[in-house]
């Protein structure tokens, strides 16, 4: 991907592209931001700017060393995780370190791209301190954290931070439309929506297929019956642990109460799960359930305190 084509975050790109123009990229990035506002794909786009062979408008895109960044193969980017075990501790601090004053194997620059830096312990971020103080010549350094706070104040300082937010509504749906074609626009539009414009998040939605939100779904309507009102408690509160997961979750359980209508009348062609349920409970009450979601769906649409909204629901499930 080429910076251009990084949504949203017009000041970030300009201050980057100022500097990728101008050669004067820091040697230490911290870039921050919400999990799914980009971070990583940012890092990449800089480690590629940094390899890339051509003398000018880089990242080319069509150099050798673009092209093995783009495929993650090049041997001059590596890749440091916090979330995987011992990614980011001392000892793989001191790995980077003694590594980086090799020169690069075949690009003009080797980069370092460290992934959630919030994981890194201060033991670590101190050991790693040492390098940044006197950084090796064409070495690059990218973190990415949840937030850069996360990070010593001594790491902070002698490192440039980048800070990521969602994006436009309109601009989020254009690059998940590119980045998965094959779904429909309305899926498209409802998850980024869902996501206040937060491409990492909406991606993550409709790649889960809303399946587990179609199981909580079902698991939600078999327990609307009970006579204990607990079960339904957990699941409805389990189900707006955020707004994007209430969001998938009543969708799921709207087009799951309109075929339970159907198949309440004998219809044929409705789900395996629609059926059963329609066993349980009579027309009416399947009706009413179907109003009361779209209702309870109509009310996550303006802002509301999801903290009540679980309680509210499960009471207003049970109402009839
Ligand atoms: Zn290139």
């Amino acid at each position: 991907m080429l910076l251009s084509e990084f949504a949203g975050n017009d000041e970030v790109k300009t201050e980057l592209s100022e500097a990728m123009k101008n050669n004067t990229l820091p040697h230490a990035l911290i870039i921050d931001g919400a999990k799914g506002t980009g971070k990583k794909t940012l890092a990449r786009i800089i480690a590629q700017y940094s390899v890339c062979s051509s003398e000018e408008n880089r990242p080319c895109g069509v150099c050798p060393h673009c092209l093995k960044a783009e495929k993650n193969i090049h041997p001059d980017i590596m890749t440091s995780d916090g979330n995987n075990s011992g990614g980011l501790n001392v000892e793989a601090i001191r790995n980077i370190r003694s590594s980086a004053y090799i020169k690069p194997n075949e690009a003009r620059a080797k980069v370092y791209m460290l992934f959630n830096c919030e994981k890194m312990l201060a033991a670590a971020q101190n050991a790693f301190l040492k390098i940044l103080e006197e950084p090796p010549e064409n070495v690059m350094f990218i973190m990415t954290a949840i937030s850069a706070a996360s990070l010593l104040q001594t790491v902070r300082s002698r490192s440039r931070t980048l800070s990521l937010y969602p994006v436009d509504v309109l601009e989020a749906q254009e690059t998940v439309r590119k980045l998965v074609p094959d779904k429909s626009d309305e899926e498209i539009i409802s998850s980024v929506r869902a996501c206040g414009g937060n491409i990492g998040a909406a991606l993550e939605m409709l790649e889960s297929g809303g399946e587990e939100a179609m199981l909580l779904a079902q698991e939600i309507f078999r327990a609307i019956p009970l006579s204990t009102e607990y079960k339904l408690l957990t699941l409805t509160n389990r189900a707006v642990q955020n707004r994007a997961s209430a969001i998938q979750v009543l969708d799921r359980m709207s087009e799951l109460s309109a075929e339970c209508v159907k198949a309440s009348v004998g219809a044929e062609n409705v789900s395996e799960a629609a059926v059963e349920l329609a066993k349980k409970m009579s027309r009416r009450r399947i009706m009413k359930i179907q109003e009361t979601v779209s209702h309870a769906r109509s009310v996550l649409d303006v802002n509301v305190n999801l903290n009540f909204y679980g309680t509210w629901l499960c009471s207003v499930l049970r109402n009839y």
